[in-house]
């Protein structure tokens, strides 16, 4: 077979070689896989040349196709032939090349796939041929069909899965999404979901910190594998999702994309939570039970030798629950355990435990108390609010219940022996009469009785005025009264003389602090009224506040009716408070402070060196008096280490512009020194004891305010 390819030329690809083109073109054509032709464009698409893969690609030999035994036209698939005709005439007409994919069918009956390139060309006589390439792609277009199906069915599956599936950058964006994982999101469409959660991090996950956690998975294993966390639906709602996911690379490794698959837990998530609760909490109350109390109260005994507070057990058994129970029937008895569980969990704080042992039995685990007393106010509470009438049937009860206490760590050093003390305790406050509270170790039973006598007596003390105030003189550098302090005393017909330091606390726990520091007040406005200034000076009056009282919102309008009342200037007086006020919510009392400020009341810090002493909210609040604790007077004037904190206090206080004031100044000596280092005002035995009113007017006239 010759090809009747362009006309033969020398060619001067080397010069000392010819080379013959036309045979070279001849080798190449006929040694191609796949058949080289020229042909007419008319009906059975005449041959005029084919090259000898022909036969290879049809089964016939070329010589059968150039001498019309056989057409193109009819070894076209029949139902391809429309289609080939019409694209190769449309390129035909426009001058352009063409390629066009399609069936035949060889010799031997077999279908295959090919691909014809060809373009029509002017012959050497001006006729229009086509002169092309066909190819076998058989095996291609399987392969590709194959793959198209694969594609297909991979989308059929993204498409249709019942769990949600995605893509997404390690940033936290997503590339695609699936519509099961839109609708569990609350989204209409895959698209919706892209364009809106645009910031997963942020965005999906309820806790921030989850993502992170789940790309710190994922970096360590290349997976997560059950991954579950709370999430936010469009709408705001939360769910719990599971995911699986892994992490796509590229053929170099490099990360391409986070892949997985999301499931909505919710449901098993609630149930798991209730299997839980069932299994730790009381059906009944909800309150924790035996089981989780045993893991609470391990947790609080470690916490409290950690931090060497007190931890208190208390046993609480209800006094007549089984008359109710008998007499009212079991659904008035279940109504009243559950409302003394409700009572219970408003006396305590959040952070200590209620549980319910069984029967009409519960148990309080009281955590982080630094001293006796304040659990003792608080078992008082107990009892007020289980001795709350409580309505039943129509009718209302009262009950009563028997506490026992023990303490970590002197009672007990685990639970089982705590648990043990508390019950035994229990019995014993069962024994002394019901309706009261017994600790297991006995010196604490006489502290607790004589706390309960002291704050009965004292509520009856405010109401009979046994409550008076004294008044300590405060003298500037040269002896001149410049100011007294209030204190309050208290003589009781029953204890006689109570110290403040002893009745204080107690209304600092009770809540007898307010109608006792009003009362205070009152008094000390009143006496100041009627002191005559000295030297040109007006004599401040300074009054302590107790802490607790910065909880209230009333005290500062409080204060200024009094005064108002008492027709005495604000400026006149000076409010003591200590650090400890900053404890708690300190912007509060700073608000409070700055309020007091407004109001035109000095403040004074008292007792300075003794707490944590911090100097930074010396500088923060607007304070104008600093009190040198007594402790720090005491033996300064022969203790080098003393001597050098009154220094650096005064000194300090100077450079703030505050007003220094040594209190306890017992001795010349003291008075001298503090002097010498520029402390401004001095109180203390030295000076004058605290006196009651009339005697410091008197003191006033007859010294001439100077002592
Ligand atoms: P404080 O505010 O630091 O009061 C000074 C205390 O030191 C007073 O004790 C006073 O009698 C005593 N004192 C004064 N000079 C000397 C001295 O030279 N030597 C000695 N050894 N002591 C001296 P008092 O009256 O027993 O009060 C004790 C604390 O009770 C007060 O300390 C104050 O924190 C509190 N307190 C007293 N009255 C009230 C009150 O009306 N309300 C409030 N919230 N607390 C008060
Ligand atoms: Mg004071
Ligand atoms: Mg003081």
């Amino acid at each position: 077979m010759h090809s009747s390819f362009a006309p033969t030329r020398r060619s001067s690809l080397n010069t000392s070689v010819p080379v013959d083109r036309a045979r070279v073109l001849d080798t190449l054509v006929n040694n191609l896989q796949g058949m080289a032709y020229r042909c007419l464009d008319d009906a059975s698409w005449t041959m005029l040349f084919v090259s000898q893969g022909c036969l290879e690609l049809t089964g016939h030999g070329p010589e059968e196709l150039v001498e019309g035994c056989v057409s193109w036209e009819e070894l076209t698939f029949p139902e391809d032939r429309l289609r080939v005709r019409r694209e190769i005439t449309a390129a035909t007409a426009a001058g352009r090349r063409f390629a066009v994919q399609y069936r035949i069918l060889t010799s031997a009956g077999q279908v295959k796939w090919v691909v014809e390139r060809g373009i029509a060309v002017a012959d050497e006589n001006g006729r229009t041929v086509i002169e092309g390439f066909i190819e076998d792609v058989s095996v291609r277009h399987l392969t590709l069909e194959a793959l198209e199906h694969a594609e297909l069915r991979y989308r059929h599956i993204f498409e249709h899965a019942s769990e949600g599936i995605f893509q997404t950058t390690r940033d936290g964006r997503y590339l695609a999404a699936n519509p099961a994982l839109a609708k569990l999101y609350g989204y209409a469409t895959p698209e919706e979901l892209i364009a809106d959660l645009a910031d997963i991090e942020r965005r999906l996950y309820v806790r921030e910190s989850r993502r992170d956690e789940f790309r710190r998975l994922m970096e360590a294993h290349g997976e997560v594998i059950n991954f579950e966390s709370e999430v936010y639906c469009r709408d705001g709602s939360k769910i719990w999702i599971s995911e699986n996911a892994h992490i796509v690379r590229g053929a170099h490794g490099e990360l391409i994309c986070y892949e997985g698959t999301v499931q909505d837990v919710t449901e098993r998530k609630s149930y798991q939570e209730q299997l839980e609760r069932q299994a730790n909490h009381d059906l009944l109350t909800g309150l924790p039970n035996r089981n989780l109390l045993g893991d609470r109260l391990d947790q609080s005994i470690s916490r409290a030798e950690r931090l060497g507070y007190f931890l208190a057990l208390v046993f609480i058994d209800l006094d007549n629950f089984k008359f109710i129970n008998d007499s009212l029937g079991h659904a008035a008895g279940d109504q009243l355990l559950v409302e003394i569980a409700r009572r219970l969990r408003g006396c305590l704080r959040t952070s200590d435990t209620v549980a319910r042992q069984g029967g009409d039995e519960f148990v309080l685990v009281l955590n982080d108390h630094y001293q006796v007393n304040s659990i003792i106010s608080l078992l008082e509470r107990v009892l007020v609010e289980i001795g709350r009438p409580v309505s039943l049937s129509g009718r209302e009860f009262q009950v009563g219940a028997s506490l026992g206490v023990a303490l970590y760590p002197q009672d007990g050093g685990d639970a089982s022996s705590l648990l043990k003390h508390a019950d035994v305790a229990m019995y014993a406050a069962k024994d002394r009469g019901r309706n009261n509270f017994q600790f297991f170790t006995r010196e604490l039973n006489h502290l607790a009785d004589e706390r309960l006598n002291l704050e009965s007596a004292m509520r009856s003390g405010i109401e009979q005025d046994e409550f008076a105030v004294h008044f300590q003189p405060k003298v500037d550098h040269r002896r001149r009264i410049v100011g007294v302090e209030a204190l309050a005393r208290w003589n009781s017909p029953e204890f006689g003389q109570v110290a403040p330091d002893r009745f204080i606390p107690i209304a600092e726990e009770t809540g007898l602090i307010v109608p006792l520091t009003e009362m205070i007040l009152k008094k000390a406005f009143a006496a100041a009224v009627g002191w005559a200034p000295t030297h040109g000076h007006a004599i401040q009056v300074a009054v302590n506040l107790s802490p607790k009282l910065f909880l209230g919102e009333e005290i500062v309008s409080r204060i200024a009716a009094l005064l108002r009342e008492a027709g005495l200037a604000p400026e006149r007086v000076e409010l003591e408070i200590t650090e400890s006020v900053f404890l708690g919510d300190s912007e509060r009392a700073v608000r409070i402070l700055s309020e007091f400020k407004d109001l035109g009341v000095g403040l004074a810090m008292d007792d300075f060196g003794t707490g944590y002493s911090s100097l930074s909210y010396l500088r923060r609040f607007p304070l104008d008096i600093i009190k040198i604790d007594r402790s720090l007077v005491t033996g300064v004037e022969h203790e080098e280490e003393l001597a050098m904190i009154a220094r650096a206090v005064i000194s300090l206080g100077q450079s703030l512009r505050k007003t220094v004031v040594a209190e306890g100044v017992e001795n010349q000596a003291q008075f001298d020194f503090l002097r010498y280092q520029g402390c401004d005002e001095f109180q203390g035995y030295l000076i004058a004891r605290p006196m009651p009113a009339d005697e410091f007017r008197q003191l006033l006239a007859r010294s001439g305010g100077q002592l």
